[in-house]
């Protein structure tokens, strides 16, 4: 037999940046039994979450809903509005900006990649992967394409590999201060449930996002949120497309089923991560996300080792990645910390392989969980020989003791009463 609990007692510690820890909550909602897709109690999921998820994009334009990982939304954005031999002008902030604009290749379409490439001190190869997006680049390029041969303006949200949080009203504006037709895409697979993003009002034409991040579901189910724009274009848009074709997909929807077997058991998880996320109110899981995020920057300050993202305004909320010291290698000190402390973080990806690793501050997490979180890998650090300045673990304490949270704590009495 398999052995496929491998952790030893209490919980193990996943701060990868997704997928994030589940809460119990959404694991007990997700073990109901799974029902027949086309009777009435699916029915009512359906249009229950259907009705529901534009609220976490804050848009009133239909979200499809995919039983796919979040690159399978990627595609499905890709297929529904390019046609072959598109120009498509993708932004590279890092790893999963780069994977996007190889499925791009693969589709057919004609990327053309967009980077900074000032100078970098710690990372002289990899400049772009430490900034978020520079909307004046882009704005300067459109202006050029007088022929107005650009489809599309693809950026990443969250950049997950590199701890990075793009500023998309700034590109929206870009886009319209150039006065070009292309339309906005995003992934927003990271992003979605732990920083704010404005579908509509950002006027993005297609939001990718994924459930096993800031939604904290197990990773299945995917999305693309849409804007008529897209709709409209999507209708002479001549890539292949089947399975991820919005048409059937949003007329099915109207009932509150899908054309396909959907994810069933995810979908009463989504249901159960709704009913949380929206109870709380997306400023207070918002504000939640950044407190969290000051308080491992703090302790990563205190370590003295420099932080993945080089530009404070755009420190991400979801995840924070450190770099090691030269010749320090960053996934000797994962190993290290994952086999002696049932801890997990997230590895260099890509160009940074080795160089960094990167601590999730996202799902079932809390002060403690994450005081822990910081104290398995100063540990883990001294372990490995690291020369740290000071305390990581006293900088979080102490800024989570200074900083109290709005929403722990507080209970409002009208809701314990019965009515
Ligand atoms: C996780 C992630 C992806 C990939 O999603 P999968 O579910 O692994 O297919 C793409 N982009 C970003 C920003 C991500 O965080």
């Amino acid at each position: 037999m398999l052995q496929l609990d491998f952790h030893p007692t209490g919980r193990h510690f996943l701060q990868i940046p997704g997928p994030s820890p589940v809460p119990d909550r959404i694991l007990r909602a997700m073990s109901l039994p799974t029902i027949d897709h086309r009777g009435p109690e699916f029915g009512a999921l359906g249009r229950k979450v259907l009705g529901e998820i534009g609220q976490i994009f804050k848009t009133r334009q239909p979200v499809v809903i995919y039983p796919a990982s979040g690159t399978g939304a990627w595609e499905a954005a890709l297929t529904n509005v390019m046609s072959p031999g598109d120009h498509v002008l993708m932004y590279e902030t890092g790893h999963f900006a780069s994977l996007w604009i190889k499925m791009a290749t693969r589709l057919g379409l004609q990327p053309e990649v967009m980077a900074y490439e000032g100078i970098d001190k710690h990372l002289p190869h990899a400049p772009s992967w430490r900034r978020g997006v520079q909307a004046d680049m882009i704005e300067a390029r459109l202006r050029k394409d007088t022929e107005r041969r650009i489809k599309a303006v693809c950026v990443v949200h969250n950049e997950t590999s590199t701890g990075v949080t793009s500023d998309i009203a700034a590109v929206r504006k870009a886009i319209d201060a150039a006065g070009h037709p292309a339309l906005l895409m995003v992934d927003s697979i990271s992003g979605l449930g732990c920083a704010n993003l404005e579908h509509d009002a950002w006027g993005i034409d297609v939001t990718v996002s994924g459930s096993q991040k800031g939604l904290m579901l197990p990773p299945g189910i995917s999305f693309n949120a849409v804007s008529q724009k897209a709709i409209e274009v999507s209708k002479t848009a001549r890539l292949p497309k089947a399975f991820w074709a919005w048409d059937e997909i949003i007329e099915v929807n109207k009932s509150g089923y899908w054309p396909y077997t959907p994810n069933t058991n995810l979908l009463y998880g989504l249901s159960e991560a709704l009913d949380m996320i929206l109870g709380q109110g997306l400023d207070v899981v918002f504000a939640r996300h950044q407190r969290w995020a000051a308080g491992v920057r703090a302790a990563v300050n205190a370590w003295g080792l420099p932080i993945q993202c080089a530009d404070a305004s755009v420190y991400s909320p979801v995840l924070t990645g450190v770099i090691m010291p030269e010749g320090v290698d960053a996934d000797a000190v994962r190993k290290l910390i994952y086999e002696r402390f049932d801890l997990s973080l997230g590895q260099g990806l890509g160009k940074l392989r080795g160089r960094m690793f990167r601590l999730g501050h996202l799902g079932d997490s809390n002060d403690l969980t994450l005081v822990a979180m910081v104290a398995g890998v100063e540990m883990g650090l001294k372990l490995s020989g690291v020369a740290l300045e000071g305390s990581g673990v006293e900088a979080i304490m102490g800024h989570f003791a200074d900083n109290p949270s709005q929403a722990v704590g507080q209970i409002d009495e009208s809701r314990l009463r019965v009515a």
